[in-house]
This record gives structure tokens, sequence and C-alpha cells, in this order.
């Protein structure tokens, strides 16, 4: 059972539009149990149209088309199932009137196009629209794959497929297996590295299936599993994920699609009664702000220090002079009294400090990319940690990689 997806519109073709659809349906497939090989992408144009669901039906058990299902000459998506199908166009008189009635009330004239939103392929289940006014359609065929016909705008698609298509497909194709899918979430590795340390356990692993992709800088694992219960799958995922936490534990941080450093670090200082503050030259309040952007952050930062000169690095933090004119200012020493006094002024458990170079011009004979990290902990207690990012990262993602690390080794 495999299933193909084709959304339909110019304006994805041109790249005007980012084809969330195509992502929805395939979560929402994936979640379903059904596999998914395929994804095509075509204009408004009939010929086309009949061609991709041609080809679609060579190699697919189902196709889900959506787009194109409105009023206007560009919206020829139900013609052209219509014409593959060898299927007439019926109208749903029902829905026709509930459009007459919907034009009546908002004193706009109808156009004679506005009969496509109620009609639906002869013999199709019809999917009622519960936020717009074109139908969708599910057509099971003896021969050929299924096909189920939907809306463009996400909002009426998702609603769709969720209210109406979804119950239709657990009807028809009952899941054999379950699956689970986990993110495991590293921060301060390469891609390239965390795979090839982990290639006897992708290997030796089919079930769960492991795949590593990039985001923001930081490297997600997921793992799928299938099994008959929840508890099966849950029992594989927790056997590989200990296999690969065996092999790389040191950069892991977190499980979660929607999770990240800075949550963890929010909930775990939350957890310990700790709070945080921080003197952020180079990253000039990234720090701060990506803390803030996390729900109760409140809890753990009560404010702190953007001091971005160094004459405010003497003015606001009161940092001996001396510290930055001996060791210049990208250097341990400077962090080290920025994160210690950031800590004092505000009171908190742990003062954080970020002093280096965003580049693109050296400073101090320090290339882009050179930044020192000062935590304090505790009166006596000072971490620091130098990273020596790549001269081709952009400013931004200097910053952005400064704000991670020090993140990280707040968790640490
Ligand atoms: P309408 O009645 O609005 O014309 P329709 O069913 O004909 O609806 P389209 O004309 O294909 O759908 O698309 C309508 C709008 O929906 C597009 O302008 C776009 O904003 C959005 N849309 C269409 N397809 C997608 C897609 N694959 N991903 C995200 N948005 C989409
Ligand atoms: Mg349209």
């Amino acid at each position: 059972m495999n299933s193909e997806i084709v959304t339909v519109g110019t304006e994805l073709l041109l790249g005007r539009i980012d084809n969330t659809n195509a992502r929805f349906i395939a979560d929402q497939l994936a979640q379903l149990g059904i596999e998914s090989h395929f994804q095509t992408v075509v204009g408004d144009n009939e010929d086309r149209i009949v061609a991709v669901l041609n080809q679609a039906a060579t190699r697919s058990d189902l196709i889900i088309i959506c787009g194109g299902l409105g009023p206007t000459v560009d919206d020829m998506t139900l013609a052209s199932v219509s014409k593959y199908l060898g299927l007439n166009l019926q109208v749903d008189e029902t829905q026709f009137s509930q459009i007459k009635a919907h034009f009546n009330r908002q004193h706009r004239s109808m156009t004679p196009e506005n009969v496509k939103q109620a009609q639906f392929l002869a013999g199709a289940k019809i999917l009622p629209n519960d936020v717009g006014l074109a139908l969708g359609d599910f057509v099971k065929t003896v021969k050929g794959p299924d096909i189920a016909v939907l809306p463009g705008p996400p909002s009426e698609m998702e609603t769709m497929f969720i209210n109406h298509l979804v119950p239709l497909l657990e009807e028809t194709y009952p899941v054999q297996q379950h699956l689970i899918s986990r993110v495991l979430r590293f921060y301060g590795i390469s891609e390239s590295m965390l795979m090839h340390q982990l290639n006897d356990v992708v290997i030796s692993n089919t079930n769960p299936s492991i795949a590593s992709y990039a985001k923001n800088h930081e490297i997600l694992i997921r793992l799928t599993a299938q099994g008959k219960d929840d508890d099966q799958i849950n029992q594989l995922l927790d056997i590989t994920q200990t296999q690969i936490l065996a092999k790389v534990d040191g950069y892991f941080y977190g499980t979660g699609s929607k999770n990240s450093l800075a949550k963890e670090v929010v909930m775990q200082l939350k957890q310990k009664g700790l709070t945080v503050t921080a003197a952020e030259s180079l990253t000039g309040g990234l720090f701060q702000s990506t803390i803030c952007s996390i729900a109760g952050a409140s809890k753990v930062f009560d404010g702190g220090f953007v001091t971005y000169a160094n004459q405010a690095k003497k003015d606001l933090l009161h940092i001996n002079a001396q510290i930055i004119d001996d060791n210049g200012v990208v250097s341990k020493q400077t962090a080290i009294a920025m994160a210690s006094q950031a800590r004092k002024i505000m009171n908190t458990d742990i003062g954080i400090s970020f002093t280096g170079v965003a580049g693109p011009d050296q400073l101090e004979g320090h290339p882009a990319g050179t930044v020192w990290i000062g935590l304090s902990f505790g009166d006596q207690q000072v971490k620091t940690q130098l990273e020596q990012y790549l001269q081709t990262d952009s400013r931004q993602s200097i910053r952005e990689k400064s704000v991670l690390t020090g993140l990280q080794m707040i968790l640490q």
C-alpha cells in the first residue's frame, strides 16, 4: 500500500508559495501508517494534470490530489480527474443552494462558474467542506488507484482531511502496524561526524529506521519504529536510543520535534530552582532574547546586560579596566570577569558571558568566529569555552552558534 501526493498550482511551480499542503498530507499519511512514495507538483493545466495522474497510477495505490477546486478558469483539477477516470461530473444540489445562499448573504452576485464548487465525481463519496465552498471527493476504483480530491486553501484542505477523509482512509486501509517517531536532538557535532560514529547502529537497525537531518545548527535524528502497540514500539525506540547515546552521549541534549536547547535550559533551571543572567558582547542580547522566547522564562531570568563596547563593560558590569587592558576583550579573563560580575550584580545562581568576534573584520588580531564564553556558578566556580567557528560563517550564524553553545554549557 503506497500513496502519492499531487499538489496542483502554477504558483507552487513558480516558487511563490510554500507547499505546506504536501507537508501536512505527508505527515498525516505517516500517522495513518500509509506509506507515501512520491510527491508531484503540477501546474494548472488539464493535459499535464491528466499525465501526472496516469503516471501516478502506474506506481501508487492511493492518489491524494489537492488544489484547483475553485470557480475560476485556472481551477481545472476536478475536470482533469473526471477526464482521467472517465467519470461524469454531477452537481450536488444541496451544496449549490448553500453556495447561492452564501452569495446572497454577502450581497455578491454569483458567476456561472461557481457551480463548479458544487460539482462532484459520479459515484464518489463527497467530502464536505466545513470552512469553504468547494466539495472534495473520494473515489474507490476497481482497477487503478483510489483518488482523494481536496481543495487548495490550507484551512479548507486540513479541515476536510481531518474531519472527512481520515475516517474514510482508516476504514478503507486498516492499519496493520502502528508507527511512532522519536526525535533525538544534538548540538555541537556535525551531521557527518555524528552519522559516522553511529554507522554500526544505523546498519544494525531497520526497526526503528534512523534518519538524520540538520536544522538551525542542530542535528536531529528521527527514529521511526513500527509494532503492534505503543508499548512494544516505545521499547524498540528505547533500545535504539540507548545504543545511540552510548556512542555520542556528549552532544545529546533532549528529545522531541518541538524541543530546543533554550527550552531544555529553562525547564531544567526551573526544576532545579536556579536563576540565570547574561553579559553579552558579540551576541548583543541574542542569548537573553532566546531565553525570553520560552514560556516560563520569568521563573529563571530577571534581566541581564548587553555590553557591546568596552566602556559599557566597565560602566555597567564594573569590570576592572586592567583585565581588558592586560588580556584583550576577546579573552578568557574578560569572559570570566563579565560572567561573574553579571552574576554578582543580578544576584543569580548562574552568570554567562559572550565576548568574541562576529566579523567580518578581525578584532585584536583574532579572526572572525573566535568566541570566549564564560560561565560563573557559585563564588569561585567558573567554566570557560573557546569556540573557533569558521571564518566563512556569517555574523548571524556566529552569534547564533555562540548562544547555542552557551545554552549547552549551562546544561552540562
Ligand atoms: P480557491 O477557491 O481559493 O481558488 P482552490 O481549491 O482552487 O481554491 P487553489 O486555487 O489551488 O485552490 O489555491 C488557493 C490558495 O490556496 C492558493 O492561492 C494558496 O494560497 C493556497 N494553496 C494552494 N495550494 C497550496 C499548497 N500546496 N500549499 C500551500 N498553500 C496552497
Ligand atoms: Mg483556485
